[in-house]
């Protein structure tokens, strides 16, 4: 390969990368309990930058459609769902995935609608990843210490199932960028999302910190 066109390959990869987008809900609890400066500033501080953000109190069929998006995610969480039954020792209230997830999609569909949230879009170098890894693993109880989720709550799968609602997690993120890709179209328009430099880029991004120095 020539070098030009390995540099231009590099640069096509580096631009990818950095104009990776995901998209956060804070949940209801996030605002109830005012944790939204503390959650924005988390994403912040590891350098993402914000491009979209709106609070509004979503439709109980704008979730069902935001959850099923992805044809398989009724079968792949019922399953999952049903695995964490056992893996605790637990016998699960269905051993049909379908039958599992209508009812943690009904859960979602009230918690979810309860009050306002906040949509975002976070933009950076592996922002889905990043924005998992701050937030934390979904079930608060067992969520890193450090996290967004083991730091400021104490819900479990347990405690959700004995009341029959969804866990009370805080934020939704977008779990790869496929994902990512079919949920921020869900929730904002291309125009609602703007394109802006930040000046902390230039440290993230620039190969040779060209301009630090007079
Ligand atoms: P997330 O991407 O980390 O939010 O997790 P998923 O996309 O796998 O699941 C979406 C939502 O389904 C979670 O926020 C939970 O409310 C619910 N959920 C997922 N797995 C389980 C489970 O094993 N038990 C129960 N009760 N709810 C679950
Ligand atoms: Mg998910």
């Amino acid at each position: 390969m020539e070098f030009l066109e390995i540099k231009s390959k590099k640069k096509e990869i580096m631009a990818h990368l950095k104009e990776e987008r995901t998209l956060v809900l804070i949940k209801p609890d996030g605002i109830q309990r005012s944790l939204v400066g503390e959650i924005l500033g988390r994403y912040e501080r590891a350098g993402l930058k914000l491009v979209g953000v709106k609070m509004l109190v979503p439709t109980v069929d704008h979730i069902e459609k935001h959850y099923t998006l992805d044809p398989n995610w009724r079968r792949v969480t019922g399953e999952k769902t049903i695995a964490g039954y056992q893996k605790r020792g637990l016998t699960p209230p269905s051993m049909d995935p379908l039958e599992i997830t209508a009812r943690i999609l009904d859960g979602l569909k009230r918690y979810l609608s309860a009050g306002p949230v906040i949509a975002m879009v976070w933009q950076g170098a592996h922002a889905v990843q990043i924005i998992r890894k701050l937030t934390g693993s979904t079930e608060p109880l067992s969520s890193d210490v450090g996290t967004i989720r083991g730091d400021y709550v104490l819900d479990s799968y347990q405690m959700a199932d004995i009341d029959r609602r969804a866990v009370r997690n805080l934020i939704h993120a977008s779990g790869s960028v496929e994902e990512a890709q079919m949920e921020i179209p869900h929730w904002f328009d291309e125009k609602e999302l703007i394109k802006y430099n930040i000046v902390q880029e230039k440290i993230f991004y620039d190969v040779n910190l060209d301009g630090i120095l007079d």
